[in-house]
């Protein structure tokens, strides 16, 4: 039976440490999110990044623009934020509305304070491993949880399904960075199940809800659950059928309270980090 990993209890640790650094500062970080019409998730999502920021004594900063508003607004409000020196650490929450171009208003961001890492002379910095200001939140959470757990990466057969900007494909180039041997799949690979079971961590964030059963997996494997899909009663499952594959698993991450907290967590954490940057 498989060490269940407690991201929750890893989060509130790691939450802990980063509010007790930033007590050590008269400023305080600030962290400034640009969330553009009414998803609901997304709601959810800013919501409790502005509380966390808000419990750990940061300044919060939320911009809510409507469903329409233009690309050209949108990119005005992100300069605003570039060119004001209290504002340390920006994110625009994704998705954005269709007739706006996601990859234009992301390099509008000022790579010294793009909170998440998106733009993409940031994303080279990682693809070359180079010195980046810091990592994107969901695959820095992973590694933080494969490094509480005293899990080493370096020279293991790391398998990562999804190739996504915000998820698969940085979390692989940091693999790699690590030393991992790293294979990507996608929806366009063939002969999944073979591929996975070669891996000593699997890694899934494709949002296919238990799609990874016990046989696509290796005996004593470490599972990563990236994956969050709600059914239409507000479950939310992950990727990996959990209950069957933790039987043979060595570690394994349940959803909600696995990758989940992991993700706001390094959200502070690259607030803090930028924002000491900014001021040394
Ligand atoms: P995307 O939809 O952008 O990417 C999904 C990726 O998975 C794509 O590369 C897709 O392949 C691949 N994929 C989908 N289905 C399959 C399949 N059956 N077999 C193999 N590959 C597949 O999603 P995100 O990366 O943004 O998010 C992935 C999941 O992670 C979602 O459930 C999301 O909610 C969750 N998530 C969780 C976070 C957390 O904090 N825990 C943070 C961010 C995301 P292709 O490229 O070919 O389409």
């Amino acid at each position: 039976m498989a060490v269940i990993i407690d991201g929750k209890a890893v989060s509130k640790k790691l939450l802990e440490q980063i509010k007790n650094e930033a007590e050590l500062y008269e400023k305080k970080p600030c962290l400034a999110v640009i969330i553009v019409g009414n998803d609901a998730a997304s709601k959810i999502y800013v919501n409790n990044k502005r509380k966390t920021a808000l419990e750990l004594g940061f300044k919060s900063i939320v911009t809510e623009l409507p469903e329409d508003v233009t690309e050209t607004a949108l990119i005005k409000e992100i300069e605003k934020l570039n060119n004001d020196t209290t504002v340390n650490a920006i994110l625009v929450q994704l998705p954005l509305p269709k007739h706006i171009n996601s990859a234009k208003i992301l390099e509008t961001i000022k790579p010294e304070k793009d909170a998440d890492c998106f733009h993409p002379s940031n994303v080279g910095k990682i693809a070359v491993n180079g010195k980046v200001f810091v990592y994107p939140c969901t695959p820095k959470g992973i590694l933080s949880l494969l490094d509480e757990y005293k899990i080493s990466v370096a020279g293991k057969n790391v398998v990562v399904v999804g190739r996504s900007n915000i998820v698969g494909r940085p979390l692989a180039m940091m693999l790699l960075n690590k030393d991992a041997t790293v294979t990507i799949c996608h929806s366009k690979t063939k002969n999944l199940s073979e591929i996975t079971k070669q891996a000593d961590i699997l890694i899934s964030a494709a949002g296919n809800p238990k799609f990874i059963k016990k046989d696509m997996v290796k005996d004593r494997a470490i599972i990563i659950d990236v994956g969050i899909t709600r059914d239409s009663n507000g479950k939310l499952s992950g990727d990996i059928d959990f209950e069957n594959v933790k039987e043979n698993s060595s570690y394994i991450t349940p959803v909600p309270g696995g990758v989940g907290p992991m993700t706001i967590c390094s959200l502070m954490q690259n607030t803090l980090d930028l924002f000491k940057l900014q001021n040394k």
